[in-house]
């Protein structure tokens, strides 16, 4: 199926407002969807199924499709490309507003998204604050966003601290402009996070790590016994106390703290009671 053929056809043309470049180029849909290692037993939930070209080629792997869109112009389009796969639902929505867990109903899954890139972080937190968080996540997005989620430390975010909380991100495969319709500013890339059934990293709860990891890395370039301080809302004399009790420097800076680290800088926040400064 050529995209630009199909959408001009329908007279529907992409809303870069809505992140829409389709992916055309065959080779880099079977990239994708082979990347997924979808058994047959499996349910698949696609974020922003634009034209169905890769909404076809899941359901062909797939015990079921489900396939999330909010742009009502693309639906006629959506079904009539998937009117010969019965296991494919089509939903009109915004993924933001999906309560993952309601749609899921507690079955196991995967995700498999050419992502909108206006939103790929809030996405991903969407993705991961789920109860019933999915078993693999496909996802291409800009480029410089995969390098990011595979940050090591000393170019670390607080996105890849996120995800590397999460799960095991990879990136597997580098895609061009080329192979979408209209083509993207700047290049893609596909990225596998293999979710861990519980975090590599042991916290004294999920949200004093966040409340501790976005404090840290609030303020960029700073020191981190100034960031912490700030976003912790204790003196920079006790920031440099806790840092220095977990054994870190309190001159470095938040890119440079590994997963571990910043797991110890939690467990004594919430020691020394962290529930005085969470909001
Ligand atoms: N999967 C298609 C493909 O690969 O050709 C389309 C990918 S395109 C990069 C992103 C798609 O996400 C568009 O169809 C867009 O309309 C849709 N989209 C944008 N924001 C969305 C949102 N908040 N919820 C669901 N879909 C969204």
């Amino acid at each position: 199926m050529n995209v630009k053929y199909l959408l001009e056809k329908m007279d529907i043309q992409p809303k870069k407002s809505l992140g829409q470049n389709f992916l055309q180029d065959p080779n880099a849909l079977e990239k994708i969807a082979n990347a997924a290692d979808i058994a047959p037993t499996d349910t698949v939930l696609e974020i922003g199924a634009g034209t169905g070209t890769l909404t076809v080629k899941l359901a062909q792997r797939a015990a079921q499709v489900l396939a999330v869109e909010i742009d009502e112009r693309l639906l006629p389009v959506l079904h009539s490309q998937l009117r010969d796969f019965p296991n494919v639902r089509i939903y009109h929505a915004d993924i933001l507003q999906v309560d993952l867990d309601a749609l899921l109903s507690g079955r196991p899954y995967l995700v498999v998204a050419n992502l909108p890139y206006y939103i790929t972080s809030k996405i991903l937190r969407h993705l991961f604050e789920a109860r019933n968080k999915a078993r693999r996540l496909i996802l291409t997005v800009q480029q410089e966003v995969a390098e990011r989620l595979v940050a090591v430390p000393g170019e670390m975010s607080l996105l890849s601290v996120s995800a590397q909380f999460y799960g095991k991100p990879r990136i597997v495969a580098r895609l061009s402009p080329s192979v979408f319709y209209p083509r993207p500013e700047v290049a893609s890339a596909v990225v596998r996070i293999d979710v861990y059934d519980k975090p590599p990293v042991e916290v004294p709860d999920e949200q004093v790590f966040f409340h501790v990891v976005s404090a840290g890395f609030g303020q960029k370039r700073k020191q981190l016994k100034n960031s912490l301080g700030n976003g912790l809302a204790i003196s920079h004399t006790a920031a440099a106390d806790l840092l220095m009790r977990a054994g870190i420097d309190p001159m470095r800076r938040a890119e440079t703290l590994s997963l571990e680290e910043w797991a110890t800088i939690a467990r004594l926040f919430a020691a020394q009671g962290a529930h005085l400064f969470v909001q």
